[in-house]
């Protein structure tokens, strides 16, 4: 059996099937936008996972990746690149909690560019060479700390945050465009809502979309 994406021919494990199988699963709980679930199909999630776990990679649940972190589950990432990209009409995204960057992977062809900040150089370094090999060249990389945002190159027209936060980043939203939507996992670990904030001219709204359950957005470096 030939498989178009992943290069390891026979095994299954990444073929088409079962990508397809965790598409239809994602559809079934509510994802409708086909841009992001043709990305789910596309990006081989299996490289960003340790080889071990390489036949765990379509399934859709979070996964260790080393230094504490995990890999988001596919739904997540899922329905926060659907949040972010509903109406979305800008260019730029900035992007906080980088980790093994399969999120980035499934955003980077929807979107212009990519600003992605993460607080952990080593994790960031390996990603930065992964994203290149899958030939993803519209990233830049910072290593920081995501409560400050990356001033340099905003307002940005859409923010997302992989780690959970006990209230919105103030710098976040200043740098957050006239128009432009935030997505954001808000409240303490266990009680966590994935949260969307769009940015009006003099006040912003907020809705809580769904319950989830991140890793926190640590303060300070
Ligand atoms: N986006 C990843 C999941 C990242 S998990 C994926 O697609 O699988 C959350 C990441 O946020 C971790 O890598 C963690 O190191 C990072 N992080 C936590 N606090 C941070 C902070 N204050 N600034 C930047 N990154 C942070």
């Amino acid at each position: 059996m030939m498989d178009p994406q992943g290069g390891i021919q026979g095994i299954g494990m990444t073929s088409r099937r079962t990508r397809d199988r965790l598409v239809q699963r994602l559809r079934d709980q509510g994802i409708r936008s086909e841009a992001v679930l043709d990305q789910i199909r596309n990006v081989p999630r299996h490289l960003f996972v340790d080889e071990a776990l390489a036949s765990r990679a379509y399934e859709d649940t979070a996964l260790p990746i080393g230094l504490g972190q995990t890999i988001s589950q596919p739904y997540v990432v899922a329905r926060m690149t659907e949040a972010l990209l509903d109406g979305f009409q800008g260019e730029t995204v900035l992007e906080i909690g980088t980790g093994c960057g399969y999120q980035t992977a499934v955003l980077a062809p929807l979107v212009k560019k990519i600003y992605t900040v993460e607080r952990i150089p080593e994790l960031l370094r390996k990603t930065r060479q992964r994203l290149r090999d899958l030939d993803i060249y519209n990233v830049q990389f910072r290593p920081g700390d995501g409560w400050e945002g990356w001033r340099k190159y905003g307002p940005y027209d859409g923010i997302i945050v992989a780690a959970a936060a006990a209230e919105i980043p103030e710098k976040l939203l200043q740098q957050l465009a006239p128009g432009g939507r935030l997505v954001i996992p808000i409240g303490p670990p266990g009680r966590q809502d994935l949260t969307m904030v769009t940015k009006m001219n003099d006040h912003c709204e907020q809705v809580s979309l769904e319950p989830v359950s991140f890793v926190p957005l640590v303060k300070g470096k």
